[in-house]
């Protein structure tokens, strides 16, 4: 007898005679095929590392496949410990591009300390005409763009700097949408980050023009967007939302051959600039200048200082994650061990002063936990 299924009223009625589990119904079938092939990180990662072995990326192929193997061992001067697990930081990897990835917060992090420290955040979305997108513009070409854009936003907005994002993919699967986003602490607009009409029409003629010439178009209007945050909470997530991987890997392999080739070329360099005063030669003298401590922030934001003794931790070494001791950590989040003596601090603070760290030292008195200037914290 065939094996064959056939489908009635959405039921599958097997002609086998098996009773077949009515999880199996047609409704599991019916979502886009781009997302129903990957269901979970592996397979993806199994798929992803396929093609790039077979596409002579054999390096980024293994450094994907290794990711999270290894720890690095931490401690402070009370003999405090810590481990965080050593990530690729590719942003193709299904682990470390996702959405909330220990990656993806170091990065959003540290954005946080450059822009969120002005009452407004200013926000632009530049995109680019779908066919010149589908066309796969060069790199050269693009950060070109991408500079005549941040000409205009300085050139209308006061701003002591900001950055640049660079997306190649929308929302939608399947195709390339090149989209250049800025974010920008805006000084010049109202207290509700209004601006006038007038000014809005102003960078869209500019935008347009840029296009025309760039690409020899005859566009009459382009596509951009202008957006404003108020609230560290709406600005936060202005921030997550521009770091978030400019491809996904899910939705790279949804990709044809040839984009794919041409996503992996556009990734040298790095794809997230500052401008201005902002920029990596000037933010840390600009930001202190505004009694931000910077340096402080940074470390924390890393995982680098100790919350018991609020210092920087001293490296150790490289562990493979089946050699850690973990009868004596505890998991603070899915790539973070410390000591009990760290994590009873942690939940308890000074209350913690029985627990002793697993390395003898004389105790000092303990501090309290450190923290983020509490409108830098971070919340996911
Ligand atoms: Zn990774």
């Amino acid at each position: 007898m065939s094996e064959q299924l056939t489908v009635s009223h959405g039921q599958i009625e097997p002609e086998i005679g098996l009773q077949i589990d009515p999880l199996c119904s047609l409704y599991a079938q019916v979502r886009p095929p781009a997302y129903n092939r990957y269901q979970t990180n592996e397979l993806c990662k199994d798929e992803l590392v396929d093609w790039l072995t077979f596409n002579g990326q054999q390096t980024m192929a293994g450094r994907i496949e290794s990711c999270g193997t290894a720890f690095i061992h931490l401690i402070d001067s009370e003999g405090f410990e810590r481990y965080n697990r050593l990530r690729c930081k590719n942003e193709l990897c299904p682990v470390c591009g996702s959405k909330n990835s220990s990656v993806h917060k170091r990065r959003v992090g540290r954005a946080l300390i450059r822009l969120l420290w002005n009452g407004l955040l200013g926000s632009f979305v530049f995109t680019l005409p779908a066919e010149i997108s589908e066309a796969r513009p060069s790199k050269d070409k693009i950060n070109k763009l991408t500079k005549k854009a941040w000409q205009i936003v300085k050139k209308e907005f006061e701003t002591p700097g900001g950055l640049s994002r660079v997306h190649l993919m929308g929302d939608k699967p399947e195709k390339l949408r090149i989209h250049i986003n800025f974010l920008f602490p805006l000084l010049n607009a109202d207290n509700r980050g209004m601006v006038p009409k007038e000014k809005i029409e102003t960078v869209r003629n500019l935008w347009t023009a840029t296009l025309n010439k760039s690409f020899n178009l005859d566009l009459k209007e382009s596509n951009f967007k202008y957006g404003f945050a108020d609230v560290p909470g709406k600005k936060v997530n202005k921030i997550k939302y521009v770091l978030r991987p400019i491809v996904t890997a899910q939705k790279f392999l949804t990709l044809s051959d040839d984009d794919r080739h041409y996503v992996l070329s556009l990734r040298k360099g790095h794809n997230t600039r500052w401008y201005g005063n902002l920029s990596n030669a000037k933010y840390k003298k600009y930001l202190n200048e505004r009694g931000v401590d910077v340096n402080k922030l940074e470390n924390e934001v890393d995982g680098l200082l100790s919350p018991v003794t609020g210092e920087k931790y001293r490296f150790l070494g490289i562990v493979q994650e089946k050699d850690l001791p973990r009868h004596n950590l505890r998991w603070l989040d899915g790539d973070t061990l410390v000591d009990f003596g760290t994590f009873a601090f942690l939940q308890q603070g000074e209350t913690a002063t029985h627990t002793k760290p697993l390395i003898k030292s004389k105790r000092k008195v303990l501090k309290k936990p450190s923290t983020l200037n509490p409108q830098l914290t971070i919340k996911f």
